[in-house]
């Protein structure tokens, strides 16, 4: 399903860039295209109309200098879904609290309440866990041996069918600073459910409660997230199962009705699979983007003016040509910024893209071997310098010297780029200098 969408919005995407300047009709289009594949992905009716209407606003007005409208348009698109479901990484607080989990049968609840054990244990906290399913005759033996598995306090009664009567037992014990309430599901929403977990919440009074819901739960997501939501007030959202289908669109849906944010993803079955997340992975994934975050970068470094003209004005040290290489680095592999900056096509046909990048590595090193006084005043490096250079990093004497050369160039150039045209041109020329 994946595939699917991404196709589709690839397509749309491809459409536009081939249709040179964009008119109004082509963003109707893509628009339309984005609303189907939302759909596709079981993003909520109502929610798909209101989001592409803002999409289709935002994409046509005022764009930001050195961005294509296509990119532009790809930005909104990404602005207004982490907009809903977290715009930033998710922050999680280490501290003592509980925790309750709640979603229906099968949506990944036991699993998930040893993946957040495992994970709290990790950062240095003594989880526990408390088996409120009282109703799946299997529920307590699974989150015992999970519990096991880990080597995390474990507390359940066989046999017992009252969950609160349990809780209440178990919070008489001391086992742990962050407790984790795992609850029963049903098949459906019913009220015997709804009953049942706001009872275990008025013992609890949980700090976080949590819905978890699985990547394929269609368009059932509002309807759930709804019910829980008015029982408990969902603090956040745990998406499970983006390992096997990564629809979820439901997870959007989820959001946007608890106001709450995307705060782990389950991506396996094992108390390892957990991830914390992340909006660039998490949307790229979810429309089949897989270039996002490069194209974020770019935006971000074409935005980010200040950080050059700053470079510009002051010197340009061996840190500032680091971070150059850094963020080049951090922008996706070589190839895919050369194509950028218009130069994939030739230094593909040179077939040294991948030389090009294990350079940049190399240099890295040769950098990060130099002194303080070395990176601010790279004239300072006389030959026996170089050779100790190059016995730190790894390199040959004539690599680290080749570098130096390169700084040189690019430090000259600096000093000769407007801060306008480096906003345009900036990395083009960069690599013209490179030699590439
Ligand atoms: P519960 O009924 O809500 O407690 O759900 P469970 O935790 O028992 O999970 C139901 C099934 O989904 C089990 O077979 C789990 O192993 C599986 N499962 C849960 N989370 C994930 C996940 O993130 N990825 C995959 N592939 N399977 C999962
Ligand atoms: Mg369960």
């Amino acid at each position: 399903m994946l595939g699917g969408l991404s196709n589709k919005l690839r397509d749309a995407m491809d459409r536009l860039t081939g249709k040179g300047s964009i008119d109004k009709a082509a963003i109707d289009d893509l628009t339309r295209d984005i609303q189907r594949a939302l759909l596709s992905a079981d993003v909520d009716v109502q929610l798909v109309l209101e989001l592409t209407e803002k999409i289709k606003k935002r994409s046509s007005g005022e764009m930001p200098p050195g961005l294509t409208r296509k990119e532009h348009i790809v930005k909104v698109v990404y602005e207004e879904l982490t907009e809903i479901m977290g715009k930033t990484k998710s922050q999680v607080e280490l501290k003592p609290k509980k925790v309750l989990l709640a979603g229906l049968y099968g949506s990944g609840k036991t699993s998930t309440a040893a993946k957040l054990a495992r994970f709290y244990q990790k950062k240095g906290l003594k989880p526990f866990l408390i088996c409120c399913d009282t109703v799946r005759p299997a529920a307590y033996e699974q989150l015992q041996q999970l519990a096991k598995r880990i080597d995390v306090p474990f507390y359940g009664e066989k046999g017992e069918k009252d969950p609160t009567r349990v809780l209440k037992n178990a919070l008489k014990q001391t086992h742990g600073d962050v407790i984790i309430v795992d609850s029963s599901g049903r098949n459906a929403l019913d009220s015997d459910l709804i009953d049942e977990i706001k009872g275990i919440n008025k013992v609890l009074n949980a700090d976080e409660r949590i819905l978890v819901i699985p990547s394929d739960i269609g368009q059932a997501a509002k309807e759930q997230a709804a019910a829980f939501h008015a029982a408990l007030g969902i603090s956040d959202v745990i998406v499970t199962k983006l390992d096997a289908t990564a629809k979820g669109g439901g997870a959007l849906t989820a959001c946007n009705l608890t106001g709450s944010h995307v705060r782990f993803i389950g991506v396996g079955e094992t108390p390892e699979d957990l991830q914390q997340y992340d909006p660039e992975k998490f949307v790229a994934r979810l429309i089949g983007f897989a270039d996002l975050e490069t194209l974020l970068e770019k935006a971000r470094s074409v935005v980010d003016e200040r950080s050059v003209k700053q470079m510009i004005k002051g010197d340009f040290t061996m840190d500032d040509f680091l971070m150059q290489l850094e963020s080049i680095n951090k922008m996706g592999s070589m190839s895919q910024i050369l194509d950028m900056a218009g130069l994939g096509k030739a230094v593909a046909k040179k077939g040294n893209v991948g030389e090009q990048e294990e350079k940049m590595k190399r240099w890295k090193y040769a950098i990060q071997s130099m002194t303080r006084e070395e990176k601010t005043d790279p004239d300072v490096i006389n030959s026996s310098r170089v050779r100790r250079i190059a016995a730190g990093s790894g390199l040959k004497e004539s690599e680290v010297r080749e570098l130096l050369a390169n700084y040189s160039k690019i430090k000259k150039m600096m000093k000769q780029f407007s801060p306008g045209k480096m906003k345009r041109g900036g990395f083009g020329a960069l690599f013209k200098q490179f030699g590439m």
